[in-house]
């Protein structure tokens, strides 16, 4: 069936983090400050960014349109604060990245891979296979992960903007960030990420939603420790008492 389909798609997605992040920590992701040669073609940073995440935007409003519950409130509800911050990922962030960036389409086709089994996972969820009644939108889990999720986003947020003006003044080079969470932990926007689809997988309490959350957490802690690592090599008098990704931890 496909319910049963769905369900070991998720569980693979959920087990699939391990040796994701295994790897991860002993190859960094090569993009960003992280980017070498020897991961073939590149493309505009920007191009790449909008085509990895379009997936996660156009696919997911389709597969979610396509559910049997479309219509009902508490899918309505969980697919906008879905969009809320994918349309911002997918169309506005690229917008801020530096213009000479480039993106290993290797990274993209992985990564558009990614999004679009995410999609499919989640919004097929919500909309079809999950039953959420009008009640859960008053539920313990949809309120507390509500705000989970957007505590999270507003970190992640923050921290991106604030990273990007950084090069306000036409740069194109790094900078020790200053202020705010950045004053505790090298990785604020990770951080809110993590935290962001930890109140995603609570909100709509699913097993997709947990795997996306284990997943987005295999990816960016091992991230978080090679741009902090990264710090430390390029700043010498960079803040001792700084973390990675969590304050005072890790
Ligand atoms: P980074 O923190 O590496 O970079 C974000 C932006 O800020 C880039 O434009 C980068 O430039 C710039 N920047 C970063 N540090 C500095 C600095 N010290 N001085 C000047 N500019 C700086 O984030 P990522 O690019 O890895 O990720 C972007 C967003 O996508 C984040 O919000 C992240 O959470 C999210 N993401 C989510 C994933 C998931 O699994 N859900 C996976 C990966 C990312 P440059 O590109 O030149 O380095």
């Amino acid at each position: 069936t496909e319910a049963g389909l769905h369900h070991v798609l998720a569980l693979g997605l959920a087990l699939a983090a391990v040796p994701t992040a295994a790897a991860l920590f002993m190859t960094t992701a090569p993009y960003g400050r992280h980017l070498r040669p020897g991961w073939g073609p590149a493309i505009d940073a920007r191009l790449g960014w909008v085509v990895m995440e379009s997936p996660a935007v156009v696919m997911f409003l389709a597969i979610y349109a396509a559910g049997e519950n479309a219509w009902e409130p508490a899918p309505l509800v969980l697919l906008a604060l879905w969009q809320f911050h994918y349309v911002e990922r997918t169309f506005v962030f690229p917008l801020r990245l530096r213009p000479a960036a480039r993106l290993p389409v290797a990274i993209v086709a992985m990564a558009f891979g990614f999004n679009t089994l995410n999609a499919y996972l989640n919004a097929r969820w919500i909309s079809h296979l999950g039953d959420y009644a009008p009640g859960w939108l008053g539920s313990s889990a949809f309120v507390a992960g509500g705000l989970l999720f957007v505590t999270g986003w507003l970190i992640n947020r923050r921290a991106d903007r604030a990273l990007q003006r950084l090069r306000a003044d036409g740069g194109t080079g790094y900078r020790v960030p200053r202020g705010g969470l950045f004053e505790r932990v090298s990785c604020p926007n990770y951080l809110g990420e993590i935290i962001e689809w930890c109140g995603w997988a609570i909100a709509s309490w699913s097993l997709a939603g947990f795997a996306f959350a284990l997943f987005t957490a295999a990816n960016l802690v091992p991230r978080a420790v090679a741009h902090h690592r990264w710090y430390r090599r390029e700043f010498p008098d960079y803040p001792a008492g700084r973390r990675a990704l969590i304050p005072w931890l890790l």
